[in-house]
């Protein structure tokens, strides 16, 4: 049990641009957090924003927005806009607004869930039929790792990622564990792409 992840990040690009990373200018990327409603997009980002949980559960509606600083292992500071979206069916309609102008997704699941992460399927399918392009940097999470109750297994959810090619990792946001590691690899990932990718009207 516990939360596992899988990276095959190149350490020695990483490496490379760690040599000649601008240290002055603030970057700046856009998140967008997808995935079926109750899998735990928001207490995700509340956990590793302001290190806090509601066990209470409350629908988002539409999406909210945070925003974090953060700085990469190459010493580059990265201010991340997060949208957090509204899971529900009816709500599907509006995520174009979210990740059109979004350089990255987050794609969450429920480790005790099957069918949220079979829903992650039609979020790759629609990105990567309206925004196939853009290079954006695709990663998926299983969420409430802490939980005893896991009904998908880690090999399937790397196999899942592999599959469609993404990086995988677990976390809790519950008790916080792999967030940090998550974030921390989805800002590694933005900084070394982000001169590849459209700019996207960026603040
Ligand atoms: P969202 O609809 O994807 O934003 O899901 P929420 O963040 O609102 O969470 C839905 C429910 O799952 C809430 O009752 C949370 O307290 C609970 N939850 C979220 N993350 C975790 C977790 O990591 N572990 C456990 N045990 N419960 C969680
Ligand atoms: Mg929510």
């Amino acid at each position: 049990m516990g939360c596992v992840h899988s990276t095959n990040q190149n350490q020695a690009e990483l490496k490379l641009k760690r040599k000649d990373a601008s240290h002055s200018k603030m970057l700046s990327a856009k998140l967008v957090l997808l995935g079926d409603a109750g899998v735990g997009k928001s207490s995700i980002c509340q956990r590793y924003i302001q290190n806090t949980m509601n066990s209470a559960y409350e629908v988002t509606i539409g999406g909210a927005y945070l925003q974090k600083e953060i700085t990469t292992s190459n010493g580059q500071l990265l201010k991340l806009h997060i949208w957090d979206t509204g899971g529900e069916e009816r709500y599907r309609a509006m995520a174009p607004l979210y990740y059109r102008d979004s350089q990255a997704a987050l794609l969450v699941y429920d480790v005790t869930d099957p069918r949220s992460l079979q829903s992650l399927d039609y979020w790759i399918g629609e990105l990567d039929e309206k925004v196939r392009d853009d290079n954006m940097i695709v990663i998926i999470a299983g969420n409430k790792c802490d939980l005893p109750n896991r009904k998908v297994s880690s090999e399937e959810a790397r196999k899942f990622a592999a599959s469609h090619s993404v990086e995988s990792f677990e976390v809790s946001a519950k008790t916080g564990d792999g967030l940090i590691e998550l974030f921390r690899y989805i800002s590694d990932q933005l900084v070394l792409n982000l001169p590849k990718m459209p700019q996207k009207g960026q603040s």
